[in-house]
């Protein structure tokens, strides 16, 4: 618990002070663009750690450093029904939701196979936020990144969430190999058809939109290479990418997600198109924050 090296941990934020956990390590999915995918990691055991040891660590900020929120950093933390049921259990014996607030990593399709008692559970004991990869808005993708996820598992998760006041930020990614322009389309599609589905409930939906970039290892590393189209390196020579208009744009300012690009063309639509629906998507959500 010697968090010493962590700069800005704890830090203050919204009213609290709040803390970066890691409740568990690894995934055992294996999404085709993703670095932490089990294919990715051979050398990776999934652990999560025991309900009662998280909690203490959580009583121990809090009574040590006044920490009320925490933010659970896992690349999956609410990967499982067991691993939620468990966690649940823990963290109402020790009565978290009376005194804290937590965000956490999540999975559509897992959400979605709990029952409604399990979801009023995670806001009983705190739960302000969950991270879900949605990734696209074509279901011939979906199965094309093996997300295991379907359009009518993304609505019906994300709505029984809101509703419940649980906030949603959900991760996109345009520009994918084989993607049409369609089917990014259909990505814009969803991100605007969720902010309205949500803008009346409780809990806030924002999408948070990225361009897709090949990583080492990867299982689309390993398609990309075999089409026979590119090199490693030339899949590797990421550059900075300025989507600020040189800083004069506000909206693409406030932007907290990292830009950087390969500059290929993986899909149907060419690099700016792929730009340009992130610009889009990415002022949508700032006017959206502006307003609220
Ligand atoms: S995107 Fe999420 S669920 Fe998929 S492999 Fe990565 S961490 Fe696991």
């Amino acid at each position: 618990m010697d968090r010493r090296f962590l700069t800005q941990d704890p830090h203050f934020e919204a009213g609290r002070w709040e803390a970066n956990m890691v409740g568990a390590r690894g995934c055992p999915y294996d999404c085709s663009f993703c670095g932490a995918a089990v294919s990715a990691n051979p050398d990776v055991t999934i652990r999560v750690r025991r309900p009662g040891n998280v909690v203490a660590e959580m009583e121990y900020l809090r009574d040590s450093l006044g920490v009320t929120a925490f933010r659970f950093v896992d690349d999956l933390f609410l990967g499982a029904k067991r691993v939620i049921t468990s966690m649940m259990t823990g963290f109402s014996r020790a009565h978290v939701g009376d005194w804290a607030v937590w965000d956490a990593t999540g999975r559509i399709n897992v959400l979605h196979r709990v029952d409604d008692t399990t979801l009023d559970l995670l806001v009983a004991n705190g739960l302000r936020e969950v991270a879900l990869g949605i990734e696209s808005g074509s279901e011939r993708v979906l199965a094309y990144i093996d997300k295991r996820i379907t359009q009518d598992m993304i609505r019906s998760v994300v709505r029984r969430l809101v509703t419940r006041g649980i906030n949603v930020k959900g991760y996109f990614i345009v520009g994918f190999p084989t993607e049409t322009r369609a089917e990014m389309a259909q990505t814009v599609d969803l991100v605007r058809q969720l902010w309205d589905l949500t803008d009346s409930a409780p809990g806030r939906f924002r999408s948070s939109v990225f361009e897709f970039r090949p990583y080492p290892g990867t299982p689309e590393w390993g398609r990309l290479l075999a089409t026979g189209l590119y090199t490693p390196e030339q899949l590797l020579d990421y550059t900075a990418v300025d989507l600020t208009d040189q800083g004069v744009d506000e909206g693409m300012r406030q932007r907290d997600e990292f830009n950087f690009s390969s500059n290929i063309q993986f899909g149907e639509a060419s690099v700016d198109e792929v730009r340009a629906a992130l610009v889009t998507l990415s002022h949508g959500e700032h006017e959206r924050r502006v307003a609220a």
